[in-house]
């Protein structure tokens, strides 16, 4: 037990190539693990264990999934061998009671909405990592109030993170705009910070937004983003925008965070910037 609740977040994971890059979204997500005190576990919530039915892993040594097809062989060598804790799994079955949550003993692992980003958040893998499934067959609402009835693992040192997209429409991708948002994906992002950052339990009131259909053609990337905003809502608090920005026209990469001080990080442009040359390195001399 800790006296300080765990931090908590939403990251955007975009495209799985994020996992091999370095960028001013991974370098966020990295910033955000090494803010934390080190997590007795994290529990992600993975736009990609999509199912119909509520489970969470109870192995002790998770497979890496590599559940996409088309990417180079590189990412396909990616591993993240995080071991398992079924104790853990075993305390967030209780929790949900009478939600009923299964032990999933050998079925799934992790899957790549949650490494691509762990290997920049949480890279020596030491930690324990569990999945819980998203469940296909229930409402926004079984969403938000299961993430509301998980708050109290944040006192037990459990870092609870949702992996999605808010925007996400592959049907609408261009190529030609790989950081660019379309006017529709901008609004319905923006219209999600406002909820996410003043008050979380409207984010239930997506649903109702004009550009929702398009934003959100399928439930399972915006989905995780209904847990952090049930655990901001049961902490009585708002989220912080950790990083944000489109890519493709029609994704959105926006990340939150909930609980977390102190997270310093460079900007990003200053991350992908070169070395500066000797010869332009600043010097106290000056010609004035
Ligand atoms: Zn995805």
């Amino acid at each position: 037990m800790t006296d300080a609740l765990m931090p908590a977040a939403f990251l955007g994971h975009g495209s799985p190539l994020n996992a091999l890059d370095q960028n001013g979204y991974t370098a966020a997500w990295r910033a955000f693990g090494a803010s934390v005190p080190r997590p007795r576990a994290i529990l992600a919530i993975s736009a990609h264990w999509y199912i119909n039915a509520s489970a969470v892993t109870a192995m002790t040594d998770p497979k890496t999934i590599h559940d996409f097809y088309g990417f180079p062989d590189a990412l396909f060598a990616v591993q993240y061998p995080a071991p398992g804790d079924p104790a853990v799994a075993a305390e967030i079955a209780e929790l949900a009671r009478p939600t009923g949550i299964g032990l999933d003993q050998d079925s799934s692992g992790i899957d790549h909405g949650t490494w691509s980003v762990l290997v920049h958040a949480f890279p020596d893998a030491d930690i324990p990592v569990l999945q819980l499934s998203i469940n296909a067959e229930k409402s926004f609402d079984y969403h938000f109030e299961l993430g509301a009835k998980l708050a109290p693992l944040r006192a037990r040192g459990i870092l609870i993170l949702g992996s999605g997209n808010v925007v996400h429409n592959l049907g609408r991708v261009d190529w030609n705009r790989p950081e660019e948002g379309f006017d529709w994906a901008r609004r319905f992002d923006e219209a999600a910070k406002g909820c996410m950052t003043s008050a979380p339990a409207d984010v239930m009131t997506l649903q109702d937004h004009a550009d929702f259909h398009d934003a959100v053609p399928t439930s399972e990337h915006f989905v995780p983003l209904l847990y952090l905003a049930g655990l901001a809502d049961a902490a009585g608090s708002t989220a912080d925008v950790l990083t944000d920005g489109y890519a493709y026209g029609a994704l959105s990469m926006t990340a939150y965070t909930l609980g977390a001080a102190g997270i310093s990080q460079a900007p990003a442009n200053a991350v992908a910037a070169p070395l500066p040359s000797p010869d332009v390195v600043p010097t106290d001399d000056t010609n004035a």
